[in-house]
């Protein structure tokens, strides 16, 4: 099962993503985490990536299409993935496609979790994660146990950089620019699924399940 996961940041993507791979036993794969790693670790991507991350903006496509391509090589994508924030331009969907078909498979779906844009600015500045093991929490709709630590770990939540509210809205200026039209485009070829994700978190991963079948595949 090969699933590519759509909508605005601050969606649910994430959050979606870490029980919909439980459930199915595919890897989560997320272009935002594999650069915030390398920023982490301070590598020539993470150097590169966060200048682009930090004001908002994407980083260039080149860099973004060889990880990912490095990371389906891997040896746990061979019976499916989730791609979670990739592709984000049509250049990424493009490659994504060529690099498919060159291995002969196919995508299950891209599925669009829609949520409009007064939505998100409340979700993103109220989203904390943890530093140490990549929990994602919210401080009004998904709070840690106890507060300001994580549930997973008990290591201090941060905000991360590109949370506030300036960035956001500098993110969904690019989202409307770049990424949005992957909607007509997945659309197009009659791979677009669509969730209404401003509902509360277990509705929405609920009505995922609807559409991706109950059974692991
Ligand atoms: P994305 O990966 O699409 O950027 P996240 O999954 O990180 O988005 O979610 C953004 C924030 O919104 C997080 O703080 C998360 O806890 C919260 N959130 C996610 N889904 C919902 C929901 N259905 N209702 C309320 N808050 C949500
Ligand atoms: P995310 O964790 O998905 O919200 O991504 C955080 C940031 O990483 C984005 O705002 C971009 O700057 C960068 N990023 C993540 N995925 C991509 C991608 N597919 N293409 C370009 N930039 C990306």
């Amino acid at each position: 099962m090969r699933i590519i996961l759509l909508g605005p940041p601050g969606a649910g993507k994430g959050t979606q993503a870490k029980s919909i791979c439980n459930r199915y036993s595919i890897p989560h794969i997320s272009t935002g985490d594999i650069f915030r790693k390398n920023i982490s670790d301070n590598t020539p991507l993470g150097i590169e990536a966060k200048k682009h991350i930090d004001r908002g903006h994407l980083v260039p496509d080149e860099l973004t299409i060889d990880i990912v391509k490095d990371r389906l090589f891997q040896e746990d994508c061979s019976n499916g993935y989730l791609l979670d924030g990739f592709p984000r331009t049509v250049k990424q969907a493009e490659a994504l496609e060529e690099f498919l078909i060159s291995r002969g498979e196919n995508l299950a779906t891209a599925l669009l979790i829609k949520v409009p844009t007064e939505f998100i600015i409340d979700r993103m500045t109220g989203r904390r994660v943890c530093p140490a093991c990549g929990a994602s929490y919210h401080i009004k709709y998904n709070p840690p146990v106890n507060e300001g630590k994580c549930d997973v770990c008990g290591s201090d939540i941060i905000q991360r950089k590109d949370d506030t509210e300036a960035t956001v809205r500098e993110r969904l200026e690019v989202y409307d620019m770049q990424t949005e039209p992957l909607i007509d485009y997945y659309g197009k070829k009659d791979l677009l699924s669509i969730v209404e994700g401003t509902r509360a978190i277990n509705e929405v991963f609920e009505s995922i399940c609807n559409i991706l079948g109950s059974d692991k595949k």
